[in-house]
Order: C-alpha cells, then sequence, then structure tokens
C-alpha cells in the first residue's frame, strides 16, 4: 500500500523496487515519530524528543565503504582512498538487498542536498527505520509538498539495516557494507543502524559531483555576522574539533555545522539539520544545543536515560562516547533561514591536537593554509568511528578522507584558487590540550577559543603583536584582550619546557613525514611552507 505524497511517475515501484508491504512517502516529523514509536524503534523523551539506540553500530564504518569501479570513474577516483568494488558484485548486493526487503514496510524521503539551487542535488532515501527517515528529514533539505509531486531522484540511497552482506559475494569486507554507485546513481547500506551514514553518503556525492562545476565542497561549518553575509567565516575541521560548537556562537548567524559548498556565488548548506555530539552537553556552555534535546522531533542517539523519569545522563558513556542529537536548524534561534552566506572572509582550520603542542590560534599565508589543509592533523576522538578509544593523532587530508572521493589536490587546487581570488585571511585553531599531551594537560578552554576566533572574526586580532613560530613558521599573537597571555605560547604553559620541545619536534616529523606524498603534486610556494 502507498501512503502520503510523491511523484506519481517516480514511485519506487517505477524504480524497479517492487514486492514491498506499506510504503509511507514523505511522511512529516509527527508521523514519523508516531511510526517509529508504534514499530518500537525507541522512545517519546521530555518535549517530544524521539529516543533511540543504534545498537551493534554507534558510530560510522569507514572501513566498510566501496565505492563501485565503473569505467566512468575509473581515473577520477582516488582508489588508495576509496575501496573498490566490482560492478557485478553490487549487482548481486543490489538483487539480494532488494529481495531481503520484500513485504517489509518502507520509509520513502525525498529531499534537497544543496541550499544553493543550482547545485542541489535531488535525493530520495529509503530507509527500513521510521526514525532513519525522521533523521535525514531533520539532516537535508525540504521541498515544499507541492514540490514533491514533481520530485524526480537524481540519486537514490536505500538504508536496511537489518540486511546483511556476503563478503564473497558481494565483494565487501564484513557483513555491513556502505556501496556508492556512480553509474547507476545508487547508495546502499546494510547492517548498520547508525543514522550518520545516510547524511555522510550525501556528502560523498557531493563531494565527488561539484569539483567538477568549480564548487569546493567542504567539510566544515560556517557563520556569518547578522544581517552581513559580507562577513561569512568557515571553519573546517574533522570530527571532534568543534564546528559544531564553535559554529553555533550566539553573536552569529548559523548557516550550517557540517557540511558546505564554496561556489563563485558565496557558500552554501548541503544540510537543513545539525548532528550534535551530546556527551557531556552542558545547557550553561551550549544553550541552543542543549535545549533542541528536549524538543519534539529531536532524534537523540544513544544517550542513557532514567527508564522512569526520561531524564537524560548527558555524561554516561555506557552505550558509546559519540552520543548525538539531530534537528533541524530552525532549532537553533539564530540559524540562517536561507542556509546561504557570502564568500568567506575568514577561514578557520580547526585542529584537535592531543600532543598539546599546537598555539590555540595561528595566523597562515594561503600557502600554509594550504599545507595545512592537505596535512589535516587532527586526533581523533573516541567514539566516532569503531575502535577508536583515546585521542589519537592522525593526519585525514582536506580535514574529511574518509568523505573525500577524488584526490586530494582537486579539492587543495579548488579551495587554494578560492583563497586567492578573495583574499580570505586563514587561521589555524587548536581545541585540543594546552600544558601538556592528553593525560597530563587539558583541553583548551571553549571559553578561550571563542574569544579568540570572535577577535579573529571581528578583525581586531589583525592588529594585535604576532611572534614567528619557530616550529611550524606561522604567526601566533602575543596578546589578545581578554585571554590569558600564558595559553598563547603552547610552550610556556607545559611545566617541562624540554618535553615540550622533545614533543613539537616529533609533531614536526610526522607532518613532515605525512607530507611526502604530497610533495610531487603541488606548487611550489606551498612546498615552501613545508615544515621539517
Ligand atoms: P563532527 O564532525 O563529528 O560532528 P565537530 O567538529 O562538529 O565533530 P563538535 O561536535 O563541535 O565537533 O565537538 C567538539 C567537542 O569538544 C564538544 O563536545 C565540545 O564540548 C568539546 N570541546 C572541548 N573544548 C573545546 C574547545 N576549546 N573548542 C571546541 N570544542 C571543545
Ligand atoms: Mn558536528
Amino acid at each position: 500500500m502507498t501512503n502520503g505524497r510523491v511523484n506519481p511517475k517516480a514511485t519506487l515501484e517505477a524504480q524497479g523496487i517492487t514486492g514491498l508491504g506499506n510504503v509511507y512517502y514523505n511522511l512529516i516529523e509527527p508521523a514519523l515519530v508516531e511510526a517509529a514509536v508504534a514499530r518500537g524503534e525507541g522512545r517519546l523523551g521530555k518535549g517530544g524528543a524521539f529516543l533511540c539506540s543504534t545498537g551493534q553500530f554507534t558510530g560510522r564504518s569507514p572501513k566498510d565503504k566501496f565505492v563501485v569501479r565503473t569505467a566512468s570513474v575509473e581515473n577520477t577516483i582516488w582508489w588508495e582512498n576509496n575501496a573498490p568494488m566490482a560492478p557485478e558484485a553490487f549487482d548481486r548486493l543490489h538483487a539480494d538487498m532488494l529481495s531481503h526487503m520484500k513485504g517489509g514496510d518502507y520509509f520513502v524521503q525525498d529531499l534537497f542536498g544543496g541550499a544553493d539551487p543550482a547545485h542541489r542535488l535531488d535525493v530520495r532515501v529509503v530507509t527500513e527505520l521510521a526514525w532513519h527517515g525522521l533523521f535525514i528529514r531533520h539532516m537535508l533539505r525540504r521541498p515544499d509538498r507541492a514540490e514533491l509531486d514533481s520530485f524526480t531522484p537524481d540519486w537514490t540511497i536505500i538504508n536496511c539495516p537489518t540486511f546483511k552482506a556476503d563478503p564473497a559475494k558481494h565483494g565487501c569486507r564484513t557483513e555491513t557494507v556502505i556501496a556508492l554507485n556512480f553509474d547507476k546513481k545508487l547508495i546502499l547500506i546494510g547492517n548498520t543502524a547508525y543514522a550518520g551514514e545516510n547524511k555522510k553518503s550525501v556528502f560523498t556525492l557531493l563531494n565527488y559531483i561539484l569539483p567538477e562545476k568549480g564548487v569546493m565542497p567542504m567539510h566544515c561549518s560556517a557563520n556569518h555576522a547578522p544581517g552581513n553575509l559580507d562577513e561569512t567565516a568557515i571553519f573546517f575541521g574533522l570530527s571532534g574539533t568543534g564546528k559544531t560548537t564553535l559554529s553555533a556562537a550566539p553573536d552569529r548567524t548559523l548557516i550550517g555545522d557540517d557540511e558546505h559548498g564554496w561556489s563563485d556565488n558565496g557558500t552554501f548548506n548541503f544540510e537543513g539539520g545539525c548532528y550534535a555530539k551530546t556527551i557531556n552537553l552542558s545547557a550553561e556552555a551550549e544553550p541552543e544545543i542543549y535545549a533542541t534535546t528536549h524538543k519534539f522531533a529531536t532524534v537523540v542517539e544513544n544517550m542513557v536515560y532514567d527508564p522512569e523519569t526520561l531524564e537524560l545522563d548527558f555524561a554516561d558513556k555506557s552505550l558509546t562516547e559519540n552520543t548525538r542529537c539531530a534537528y533541524p536548524l530552525e532549532y537553533i534561534s539564530n540559524a540562517s533561514a536561507t542556509g546561504l552566506g557570502g564568500m568567506p572572509k575568514n577561514v578557520i582550520m580547526l585542529t584537535c591536537d592531543a600532543y598539546g603542542v599546537l598555539p590555540p590560534i595561528a595566523r597562515l599565508t594561503p600557502a600554509q593554509a594550504m599545507y595545512h589543509f592537505l596535512s589535516g592533523f587532527t586526533s581523533k576522538t573516541p567514539g566516532t568511528e569503531r575502535g577508536v578509544v583515546e585521542p589519537t593523532p592522525t593526519f585525514s587530508t582536506c580535514f574529511g578522507a574518509p568523505f573525500m572521493p577524488r584526490r586530494p589536490e582537486v579539492y587543495g587546487k579548488l579551495l587554494q584558487e578560492k583563497i586567492a581570488k578573495t583574499g580570505a585571511t586563514c587561521w589555524l585553531v587548536n581545541t585540543g590540550w594546552s600544558g601538556g599531551a592528553f593525560g597530563t594537560g587539558r583541553r583548551m578552554p571553549i571559553k578561550a577559543t571563542r574569544a579568540l576566533l570572535s577577535a579573529a572574526l571581528d578583525g581586531s586580532l589583525n592588529k594585535v603583536k604576532f611572534r614567528k613560530d619557530a616550529n611550524f613558521g606561522f604567526e601566533v599573537p602575543v596578546e589578545v584582550p581578554g585571554v590569558d597571555a600564558t595559553l598563547l605560547d603552547p610552550r610556556a604553559t607545559w611545566a617541562d619546557k624540554a618535553a615540550y620541545d622533545a614533543q613539537a619536534a616529533k609533531l614536526v616529523k610526522m607532518f613532515s613525514e605525512n607530507f611526502g606524498q604530497y610533495l610531487p603534486h603541488i606548487d611550489a610556494d606551498v612546498k615552501a611552507a613545508a615544515i621539517g
């Protein structure tokens, strides 16, 4: 039976997906919550939030993600970073998944990836779980109801957590699979209920499609000064570096917290919602994000709560440290209604340095910015990926290697051109450790990071005195009003200076060893910015 609203010419049957039980097209939030609760997928929490757990998978499974190796993408995919799947294996996976789905009820959401109509993707997401439909409806951008009557999906994602892949037959690694087929414009996800896979699949697609149109896709958050798109800032950063936290600033208009494009018209959000970490989320430090956990239909993932009072325990990591909530942007009071920003005036690269070596803020030349963009240094936070249990230093190029189907230089060149054209000021911000490495020092106070960012964005930081960092060559402010001057010089925060110097030397060496792979592909000025 077909329920809901859909383009009659673009039903699942029209796409060859037949024999299902009930199909629910484009249900709105209350109906999805109702269905999810009725099906026992989770519970209604305080304020009407939807509380659920994702089972075995509480983070992404990057090693189980595959790109189908077809002739049309053979020469453009970065195969060293994207595991290939044979087209025949994908076809078997597709057929087996469709036969597994027979008789089951499914939820279909027709949505846009991209706030700029010139560059958006029309994506259909077919989910076995009602709450996955709710999640992706929060996360992507919703067409007007009337637009649904003619909505024709460009791409289709089928997400079926009860389907287990067979590595021998389907050419994958385990029973879990995320397979992208650029020829069939189809993504198949099996054996994981972690909702983040849905949104990051769309991100991966846009990362492939947009560079050909001269648009830079970015793993970044973005905001602008209220009423002034000329004062747009973007915040690149890997998971846990503070994109979501720092873009939701009380004195700025939030464009988005995770994925954006930079075109000749300015910046645009790919999404329509946010996916925030909730571990130790405090009402004092992050009031807006905290409030969303008690709003109707917010998806609250893997948080432990009192079964009787439904009180959420923000400190409980027993299901995972990667507890999350997903909510539409309009739940944040100062969010942009359009998802559109101007040309970035400030480009911030966030890193969470668990070594405690990098300064809390540094100003970068365009060549240094390119160096840090290609390096993508951070420490992985526990939980976001399976198997990561303590902050682990890593290099993930373009601040998002798991989502980059093309070679890093493609994105690097695009960003370099955009920065050269607009003259954006670039900054490196360490939201990680200070006063020692993880274990000895402590995490940078959010208040200090916010104060430094405010000074960078309002231009006042450009007027202070800078010193040149001996290890990294970038410029570091010596004194910033409202910020403890000791904090600005990481070496000064360490009790044992020799230990700092040794740690810094180790990090410089790691940067230089990692960067070797890019040397054959980059310009002389970026080469000159290479350290070590
Ligand atoms: P993801 O890509 O996984 O969504 P993210 O970049 O959005 O990650 P956040 O969700 O903002 O990262 O997570 C940053 C975490 O670090 C939050 O839990 C925040 O409270 C904590 N934190 C601690 N100190 C700082 C700091 N100085 N700046 C930013 N975040 C900090
Ligand atoms: Mn985030």
